[in-house]
């Protein structure tokens, strides 16, 4: 039986990055299908084209935008022409990340922990800037953090601890950005992904990861879309500074 899904952002107008494939993807189909106007965004024109053609299909008032995160001048068109289709931005989902290299901190290169700033923190930073002149009362920021912010090890090291920045991030500016934007995250666990695949594309460590939920399964893309369409619905009008950890009952504490 199809589960039926509310509408709870009827009038929203929602941008997520990197939203062509992936959670992004889950999460922006998600949001439209609850009713929000939906801009999705990612480096590549046809992966833009192609996602917005599949949440039409799905009734979805999609719009693309081509942006890498970390081109000043994509992020100006991004927000100016959402502005301009739409006049309003009610629901931004910082979700670009990138995970360049598994050397360990130490040994890790000086352009690849620039890269890691730059994609994983900074460019959200930055697009909030622009963002924030045209936010809704009532608006909600989400960054996608990550399981591995609590515990940054192995070849997830360095990354993780981006992304344990955004945990601090996310306090930070729930308190600058209040009390007319809430401002939180999901962390994810494990999902199949491509960017994930080198971890969970191994069965063994599949297997593994799998053992370490309480729930015995990796996490899926409609798993992290539900957190994210909950903290930007006004169900979560009280709830702000928060990360929601959606990872099968991993371990979470920093
Ligand atoms: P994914 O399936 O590999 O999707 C990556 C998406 O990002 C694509 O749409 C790609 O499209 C776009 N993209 C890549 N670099 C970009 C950039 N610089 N600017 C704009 N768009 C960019 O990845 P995912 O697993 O869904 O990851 C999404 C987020 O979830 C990331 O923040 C990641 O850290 C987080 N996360 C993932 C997992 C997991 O297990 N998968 C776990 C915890 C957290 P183009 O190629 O067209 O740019």
């Amino acid at each position: 039986m199809e589960k039926k899904i509310a509408r709870r952002l009827e009038g929203k107008v929602a941008i997520v990055t990197a939203s062509t494939q992936g959670i992004g993807f889950g999460i922006i189909e998600r949001l439209g299908l609850e009713g929000a106007s939906v801009i999705v965004s990612s480096r590549k024109q046809a992966n833009v084209e192609e996602a917005v053609e599949k949440l039409k299909a799905q009734g979805i008032d999609a719009y693309g935008i081509v942006c890498h995160v970390s081109n000043a001048q994509h992020r100006k068109n991004l927000v100016e022409n959402t502005v301009q289709k739409y006049g309003k931005i009610d629901i931004v989902v910082c979700n670009a990340a990138a995970n360049p290299s598994t050397d360990p901190i130490l040994s890790s290169k000086e352009a690849v922990l620039d890269k890691l700033w730059e994609i994983n923190v900074k460019a959200s930073i930055l697009l909030l800037q622009d963002v924030a002149p045209h936010l809704e009362k009532g608006s909600s920021i989400i960054f996608i953090t990550s399981i591995a912010g609590f515990q940054p090890q192995g070849a997830m090291a360095m990354y993780g601890v981006t992304k344990t920045a955004l945990l601090g991030l996310t306090k930070a500016l729930a308190a600058e950005m209040g009390p007319d934007t809430r401002v939180n995250a999901v962390a994810p666990g494990f999902v199949p992904t491509h960017f994930a695949s080198f971890i969970t594309g191994n069965s063994e460590v599949r297997e593994g990861i799998e053992e370490k939920t309480l729930l015995n399964r990796l996490g899926t893309t409609g798993d992290m879309a539900a957190a994210a369409a909950f903290l930007a619905s006004d169900d979560a009008s009280y709830i702000t500074g928060e990360t929601l950890v959606v990872a099968g009952g991993m371990p979470s504490r920093l």
